[in-house]
């Protein structure tokens, strides 16, 4: 009988968190236990790593994924663990799990079958609480802002144009919309606003894109909260909230390390959405895991037209990383959903489905070698692909010039993906020519149809001219030079989510653009976003609980 994952989880030969440390060479005073297996890497010894050469940077990112699933964080893991195994000193950067979607859908962000990081139930519950932190010092600020209208709102604060919202991580649609300060002038005054959940904080992007405390805070007192009657913006700073943030997140800068159920060591650190912010780990940890490792191997999150353009036009172009190599994840299952099939026909072999649902991964391997990054495709294998799909899968992107490596780390662990490991360093070695997709110095309109005509492939953007007079607004304020983050659905290159495969000469229709000060990205929003998602007709949670033993079941 096949284990789940969590019962793979729980029977890990887990080793002492210091000497995965070890393997890093952090010395055992330098790391902040969490409990039993899980640490904080100290800021002072990240602080003294700033001299050293940098390792590889590989990142793995995806087709456009469909319900059928790609196992991007399971590739993450297998191809950390086979890189170890082929003797590169590794390490693996992805996110924390975000806390309500557990109690909706089963699934955790751990990884998979034999490519998994653990402690999976904590990493997907509480892990060292930097979630809890950054929700603290989101509504800290939040808090301030009422207050502050409440005690005669000596900044002139306008409270219909106020922009920060609340946030909690839990999926809960009833706080989509609220109205704060009822009761009377000792609760303030009554105004419309509501909640997000954490992962979609300003605060949670800040922290992953932060190179130090100082860094942080000033991020922090860039964010702006709201506007007054003549447009110009408030800030944190101006509520003076930044420095009581900065002290709330003080420990949840730092790296938390863990390791995969081969020992390798694993920064699971911060957790952006994708979607109205950036998608990926943190800048300190990512910075600090190519410090310490020959080969750094980080994932970003949904297909490669969002979650790689992100990565690179974001957190790279800012942290001033250059990425060595891209592995680009497929299936068979999700290249023949491209091509058509429905899910409930995956199953069988259709090799013609296959070939047409290609596009879509040829266009996401020409987009990421845009940008100078050399591209290796990695085949997730799963049980039902058959050898003539696989082989029609390999033809095909070997006639785009690249290599498509069949993998089954899911079943077999490391070992199953130590193919892909040698191509992704041959491909390291050879070098990569790194450079974003524009420069800062274009303006954000152009940004965003320059990632729209070149990336989405599509044919015109539009936009009312409330969202060019935003933008003019914005760029008169200073902050012209942002990168533009892109929000739009992860399903197809259209904003249409039913349109799979490789659309062509589509409309981008931009409804609004959204300035993240602190961050520093401007949000252009295409399409509808849910910013706080709620739960299912029957939630996970209706079965979630302990067995006999204290164990979690139910959860994964
Ligand atoms: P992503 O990071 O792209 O969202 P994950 O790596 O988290 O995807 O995988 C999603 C789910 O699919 C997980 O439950 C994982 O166990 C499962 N999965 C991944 N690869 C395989 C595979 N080759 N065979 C079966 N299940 C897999
Ligand atoms: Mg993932």
């Amino acid at each position: 009988m096949l284990l789940t994952d969590i019962e793979i989880a729980r029977a890990a030969k887990k080793r002492p968190i210091a000497e995965i440390g070890a393997k890093l060479g952090i010395p055992e005073a330098a790391l902040i236990p969490y409990g039993r297996d899980k640490a904080k890497v100290d800021r002072s010894f990240i602080a003294g790593l700033d001299d050293r050469a940098e390792g590889r940077l590989i990142l793995v990112t995806a087709v456009s994924p469909t319900p059928a699933g790609e196992g991007k964080t399971t590739t993450t893991v297998g191809l950390g663990d086979a890189l170890a195994r082929i003797g590169k000193r590794t390490a693996i950067c992805i996110r924390e799990a975000s806390l309500g979607p557990n109690f909706g859908m089963k699934g955790g962000a751990a990884g998979g079958g034999l490519s998994q990081i653990v402690p999976m139930e904590e990493m997907n519950l509480h892990f060292t609480g930097d979630f809890h932190a950054i929700t603290a010092a989101h509504n800290l600020l939040a808090a301030m802002i009422d207050n502050h209208i409440h005690w005669g709102n000596a900044l002139d604060l306008d409270p219909r144009r106020i922009t920060w919202r609340r946030v909690m991580d839990m999926n809960d649609r009833a706080l989509r919309d609220i109205v704060v300060g009822l009761g009377g002038p000792a609760n303030g005054y009554a105004r419309e606003t509501g909640f997000d959940i954490t992962v979609a904080s300003e605060v949670m992007a800040i922290l992953c894109l932060a190179r130090d405390l100082d860094d942080l805070q000033d991020r922090l007192g860039r964010i702006v909260v709201g506007y007054r009657r003549d447009k110009t913006a408030v800030t944190c700073r101006d509520l003076k909230a930044d420095g009581a943030m900065t002290v709330l997140l003080r420990e949840a800068l730092q790296p938390n390390l863990v390791q995969t159920l081969e020992n390798t060591p694993a920064f699971v650190h911060g957790g952006p959405f994708a979607n109205i912010a950036h998608g990926c780990n943190s800048v300190m940890a990512t910075g600090t895991a190519l410090k310490l490792a020959d080969y750094v191997v980080t994932e970003a999150g949904f297909g490669a037209d969002l979650g790689a353009e992100k990565f690179f036009d974001i957190k790279c172009r800012k942290a001033g990383l250059k990425p060595a190599a891209a592995v680009i994840v497929a299936t068979v299952r999700a290249l023949k959903m491209h091509g058509g099939v429905a899910r409930a026909d995956l199953a069988r072999e259709d090799v013609a489905a296959l070939r047409v649902g290609c596009a879509n991964l040829g266009r996401h391997i020409e987009n990421v070698r845009g940008f100078g990054v050399p591209v290796v495709v990695a085949i997730n294998h799963f049980a039902a692909d058959t050898p003539a799909e696989i082989a029609a899968l390999q033809a095909y992107v070997a006639g785009q010039g690249a290599e498509a490596i069949l993998c089954d780390h899911w079943a077999r662990g490391g070992a199953g993906a130590e193919d892909l490991a040698r191509r992704v360093v041959a491909l390291a070695e050879a070098g990569a020519r790194f450079a974003p997709l524009y420069p800062d110095d274009l303006p954000l309109w152009d940004k965003i149809e320059t990632i729209a005509r070149r990336i989405y492939h599509a044919g015109e953007v539009a936009a009312d001219p409330a969202v060019r007079a935003q933008l003019a607004a914005f760029e008169a304020a200073g902050h012209g030079p942002l990168p533009v983050c892109m929000a739009k659905t992860q399903y197809s290159f259209s904003t249409d989510p039913a349109l799979r495969g490789a659309p062509s000469g589509h409309v981008v229709p931009v409804r609004e653009v959204r300035l993240a000060a602190g961050a520093g990205f401007v949000v252009a929003i295409c399409g509808e976003i849910m910013t706080m998602p709620g739960l299912p007709r029957v939630p996970a949670a209706e079965s979630i609980g302990l067995d006999q033993a204290g164990n979690v079941v139910g959860l994964f």
